[in-house]
């Protein structure tokens, strides 16, 4: 087995790894490093959970051990898709580059240009960044970027789902011809493979095992649910998904819930409150310091379940999830793998549970075709336990008759606030996308990739029946 010794990394930062508590190289470790360190590109196909950060930043700090970055010009640039990724990786320098002393920027939206541009300013060794806050620096006039010695594009794949080729193809054309490029994606989509086919020299390419074949660990179910009324389905979907929190009991140390939409993040999360359940929401809507707030708060235990979008919980590196639910089952079958992929790391034992929907049963025959494997029907908690009930319906502490707060409460809370003018769809992607274009996710229904959702263009109300 290979070493980290084996690798040629620097002594600094193989006194830092040995501090991180890691043994031995993991196979996109052991494959990217040696390439990396050599000069050569490297086209690496994994996912999170794999250690592919390490598997660029290590060798990254190695080569820029010596020399200096100039004013404005840095020396090596990290594109990551979310601004969540882009600071875990910001995490990851500042572990690994301990005993390295490099200067580093994180130039993401929601944090002022002032404070980036000083950074920029004095130079950086390192500059990580989403391409829409790296190109507006680029157009203020306030970073040349023709000092690029390495580029490193992460999670390529969700950049295409995010619509970012087209700012990832600009960033290549604005840096050297010569750059050396370390290029990670968890799948190879035809617009993926073009762009490595375009801007990739010759590149090793490493492909480590899909973490749902690899991760035997992951006990996986599905609810086959169909609600009694279309316009009561979304309620009671919410109530299997309370029916199946409860089931794993204390089991359910910590959970991250998957909705496809944002709005249903929202509306999922405020309904366990209600409940009395310790979650909270994360998606690209949030203003940054809440959404660094309830990250902060699920990674140190205190929040017990984060109800997440598929862009929000990407690359989030959570490392002992018990449990994920998908509350809709995912429109691309690969991010079901991502998905499942939070729990059950490093040989934990996880759990998957996913609620389907009669117009979700197609996305799930292709979720099924993917993995290659039957996923075990569960019986609906809330059916085989209690008869629908309607005290059932009620808060778990406002059972009590003084309480009149059902669910219905949550949903007209939640529909008041979607209608609100500053609120709604169309205002609320007009002013993030003039203020900040790295969620592009707000014009796109997340999960549903180019799909044309059918609640487009339908009232909320009407959505949430659909
Ligand atoms: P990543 O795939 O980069 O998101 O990494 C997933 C997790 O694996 C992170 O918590 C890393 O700290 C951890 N990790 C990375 N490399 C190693 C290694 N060689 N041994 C053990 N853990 C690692």
């Amino acid at each position: 087995m290979t070493k980290f010794s084996d690798l040629n990394l620097n002594t600094k930062v193989l006194k830092a790894i040995a501090e991180a508590g890691y043994e031995n190289p993991t196979p996109i470790q052991a494959g990217a490093i040696p390439a990396a360190l050599e000069g050569r590109d490297v086209l690496g196909i994994a996912q999170t959970g794999t250690g592919k950060t390490a598997s660029f930043t290590l060798p990254l700090i190695t080569a820029l051990a010596r020399g200096r970055a100039r004013a404005r010009m840095p020396r090596s640039l990290v594109l990551c898709p979310t601004r969540e990724l882009a600071a875990q990786v910001a995490e990851n320098f500042d572990t690994y580059a301990k005993y390295v002393k490099l200067s580093k920027a994180l130039l993401i939206g929601g944090v002022s240009f002032k404070e980036q541009d000083i950074l920029i300013d004095k130079g950086v060794d390192v500059l990580i960044a989403t391409p829409g806050r790296l190109l507006d620096h680029f157009e203020r006039g306030k970073l040349i970027l023709n000092d690029v010695k390495v580029m490193v594009v992460d999670e390529a794949d969700r950049m295409l789902d995010m619509g970012f080729i087209p700012d990832i193809e600009r960033i290549f054309g604005l840096t050297p011809f010569t750059r050396q490029t370390l290029f990670f994606s968890a799948t190879m989509a035809p617009e993926i493979e073009r762009i490595t086919n375009t801007f990739l020299s010759n590149p090793e390419r490493i492909e480590v095992a899909r973490q749902a074949t690899a991760s035997e660990t992951i006990e996986q179910g599905v609810v086959m649910f169909k609600g009694s009324r279309k316009d009561r389905e979304a309620s009671e979907k919410r109530k299997v998904l309370r029916g199946l929190i409860d089931a794993e009991g204390e089991k359910l140390t910590n959970g991250i819930i998957f909705c496809n939409r944002k709005t249903d993040v929202d509306i999922v999360a405020k309904s366990l409150k209600k409940y009395k359940y310790d979650a909270a929401p994360i998606h690209g809507d949030l203003d940054q310091s809440q959404r660094t707030r309830t990250l902060e708060g699920f990674r140190n235990g205190e929040l017990r379940i984060l109800v997440a979008s598929d862009v929000a919980a990407r690359g989030l590196d959570v490392p002992s999830v018990s449990h994920v639910f998908n509350f809709d089952v995912p429109g691309h079958p690969e991010d079901y793998v991502h998905r499942i992929g939070r729990t059950g790391r490093a040989g934990r034992e996880g759990k998957a549970i996913t609620i389907c929907v009669p117009r979700d049963e197609k996305q799930f025959d292709a979720v099924e075709k993917l993995i290659q494997k039957e996923i075990p029907r569960l019986d609906n908690p809330v059916k085989s336990s209690k008869p629908a009930d309607e005290k059932e319906d009620k808060p778990k502490s406002t059972r009590s008759r003084s309480s009149s707060k059902t669910e219905e409460t949550v949903e007209t809370t939640a529909t008041s606030e979607e209608t609100k003018p500053s609120r709604s769809r169309s205002s609320s992607s007009r002013s993030r996308s003039s203020s900040s274009r790295d969620d592009r996710s707000t014009n796109k229904v997340v999960g549903l990739g180019d799909h044309t959702p059918s609640f487009i263009g339908l009232s909320f109300e009407e959505r949430m029946a659909s």
